[in-house]
């Protein structure tokens, strides 16, 4: 058979999908999985590390040691991508593929913004949260503002939970009194697609003190008068920004000419582009699902099954469903957990459960069985 897959990025999507063939056929598929970086992040861990819950060399899993039988990790930057011919250039070599699934997520776009990258901080890739890891404990009095740029924006729930935090952290060293917290979203609400959820979040707010802005974008920073502006000319001002970015795809896949609209668009069932063998999961796709990991790995799954039915004679699986379970920071050492589904009935739904120390326990096994599935450790 020997089927060249290429995978582009290796993040939740690309190594779920990496795994699975090579799990499936071992030497008898050639899985190529290319990614820039030398190690792999859950998004989560950025929380813990901006709130000094975990270092940075406790949460990156290197991607070394990740190859077997049918599966071969890059370190590599991709710089070129031909969807056509299925080919893709790198810094180091080239490659052309039978299918090609291009997984690279949303990068950042902190320049859109005027202002963020000087008079506020992101908190939504790894350097940003180190960043914030000498900046978060030193906070002793003030306004902070969690502001969200723009959406689509990656997780949600997660600026949510960050405002969260940062109220236990306040409290924890006794200046929660000397602070305010105030979290601005372009969503009306925290979660949309689940009123309970959001309903819950607002309550848990109002509980401990937190403004909630809902339904602005952020227009602006002015660095020199510390004021966030918004999309309606309001004026938020603060003491500490802490910011989710403007998300959009990498530039690599912009140029490639995949992208309509920002990202890539693919046939939700099957996660088809519109070019022959080529597929697109995760966060650099628009499949009608929110941009989340645990969406990534759902896509991904859907691929691997189609490619393991078509290569061994089966029927083809059911279409993808765009279900996935998200867990939420509640603060308190307790996380609750909305379950999303999205695509698989009439209706977009998402169904709340309740904060509990149970799902703390749940999340920290989501987290080590997928390193034991895609690291081995
Ligand atoms: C603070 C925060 C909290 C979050 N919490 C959760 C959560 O609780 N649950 C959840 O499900 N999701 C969560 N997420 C979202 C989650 O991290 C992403 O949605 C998920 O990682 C998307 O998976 P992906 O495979 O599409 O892309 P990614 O995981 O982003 O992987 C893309 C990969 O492509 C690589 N890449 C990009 N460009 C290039 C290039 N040119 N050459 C080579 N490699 C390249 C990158 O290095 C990266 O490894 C959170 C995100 C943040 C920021």
């Amino acid at each position: 058979m020997s089927k060249r897959v290429v995978i582009l990025g290796a993040g939740f999507g690309g190594l779920e999908l990496g795994t699975m063939l090579a799990r499936t056929f071992g030497e008898e598929v050639d899985v190529t999985l290319i990614d820039r970086s030398d190690s792999f992040v859950f998004g989560f861990s950025k929380l813990d590390v901006m709130f000094c819950r975990a270092s940075i060399e406790a949460v990156q899993i290197p991607y070394a040691g990740i190859d077997r039988p049918g599966l071969a990790f890059r370190r590599e930057t991709v710089t070129a991508i031909d969807p056509w011919a299925r080919r893709v250039e790198t810094d180091r070599a080239s490659y052309e593929a039978d299918v090609l699934v291009v997984a690279l997520g949303a990068d950042y776009d902190v320049a859109a913004t005027p202002g963020l990258a000087e008079g506020g901080n992101e908190f939504y890739s790894v350097e940003g949260a180190r960043r914030l890891s000498g900046i978060v404990p030193e906070v002793e009095s003030g306004r902070i503002v969690v502001g969200v740029v723009d959406a689509p924006f990656k997780c949600p729930p997660a600026p949510s939970e960050c405002a969260l935090l940062m109220h236990d952290e306040l409290v924890a060293r006794g200046v929660r009194d000397a602070c305010e917290i105030v979290l601005a979203m372009p969503l009306g609400t925290p979660v949309p697609p689940s009123p309970e959820t959001s309903a819950a979040l607002l309550e848990a707010f109002a509980q401990r003190g937190i403004e909630f802005v809902g339904g602005q974008r952020i227009a602006s920073i002015e660095p020199g008068r510390k004021v966030a502006v918004l999309d309606d000319g309001g004026e938020l001002d603060f003491d500490l920004f802490l910011g989710v970015p403007k998300h959009r795809a990498p530039d690599v896949v912009v140029e490639s000419g995949m992208a309509e609209d920002g990202y890539v668009p693919v046939e939700s069932a099957t996660l088809e582009t519109r070019f022959p063998g080529v597929y697109a999961v995760g966060d650099v796709a628009t499949a009608g699902v929110p941009k989340a990991g645990v969406f990534a790995e759902g896509a991904a799954r859907v691929v691997g099954e189609r490619l393991i039915a078509e290569w061994t004679g089966k029927d083809a699986p059911p279409p993808y469903d765009g279900r996935g379970s998200c867990y939420i920071e509640f603060g308190a050492d307790e996380v609750a957990r909305v379950d999303i589904d999205f695509l698989s009935g009439p209706e977009r739904t998402g169904v709340f459960n309740a904060p509990s120390a149970a799902l703390v326990a749940e999340k920290g096994e989501f987290g080590s069985s997928r390193r034991a599935r895609w690291f081995g450790r």
